[in-house]
């Protein structure tokens, strides 16, 4: 039996700015600060980690846990609202044809691991049709660190497993940035990288992945490295 966990932004999907808009919005209402995620590098971080960063830069000291909670009530209000305005939303080549084969296969239990915290996650999947096939996850809501969160989901899909009395999984991680690799390997996954997000082929193969991908148009020859 094998786990896959996919990230989402720049591998599953991308949501044409509207994730950056929300975090923008959500700042300007609470803390009347205009374009809060200038200079912020969000790819591969995860959600609290962001918005500590932005906190941190914009207006000095550390975001508490409940002033945390607050900006996340207000980002996942507006990221509602901008994926489904976003005209830039895009499903990443081949994922549509990849994960419905992928979900038909007895070997393969799908899920999720993202920096995204778990509301902004399914939010991001609803408006591809694709949260129904992740049947489990590890979100930046459990964890601001990556590999720990890597981690969380994998006991979960292991939990999930365990209850068919199917052991002994082999775990994959799939990413589109330096970060999936880095902690997907240092949570024991085999890492896979694919480029369409904001990393090259180049860029990514110096991180030493499993296995590489410029993209997964040729669904058919990802499938078998699983
Ligand atoms: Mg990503």
């Amino acid at each position: 039996m094998k786990l896959l966990l996919f990230d989402i932004d720049g591998t599953l999907i991308l949501t044409g700015g509207a994730a950056t808009r929300a975090v923008n919005r959500a700042f300007n209402k609470i803390y009347r600060i205009d374009n809060a995620m200038d200079g912020i590098r969000p790819e591969g971080n995860t959600d609290p980690a962001i918005l500590r960063e932005i906190f941190h830069k914009r207006i000095g000291g550390d975001l508490l846990a409940d002033e945390l909670n607050i900006v996340f009530n207000e980002y996942v209000l507006f990221l509602r609202e901008e994926v489904a305005n976003s005209h830039g939303y895009t499903i990443m080549p081949g994922i549509k044809n990849l994960i419905q084969a992928l979900s038909k296969r007895k070997d393969v239990l799908l899920g999720i691991a993202t920096g995204n915290i778990e509301e902004g996650a399914h939010i991001k999947l609803e408006r591809a049709g694709l949260n129904s096939y992740f049947k489990f996850g590890g979100f930046g809501s459990d964890s601001e660190d990556r590999e720990e969160l890597i981690r969380i989901a994998i006991e979960r899909g292991k939990k999930l497993l365990n209850q068919d009395k199917r052991v002994d999984e082999k775990v994959f991680v799939i990413g589109d940035t330096p970060l999936d690799i880095i902690h997907g390997r240092a949570a024991g996954a085999r890492t896979v990288a694919v480029a369409t997000g904001s990393y090259s082929v180049s860029d990514l193969e110096k991180y030493e992945p499993y296995f590489l991908f410029e993209n997964f148009l040729d669904f058919e020859g990802v499938l078998k490295i699983f």
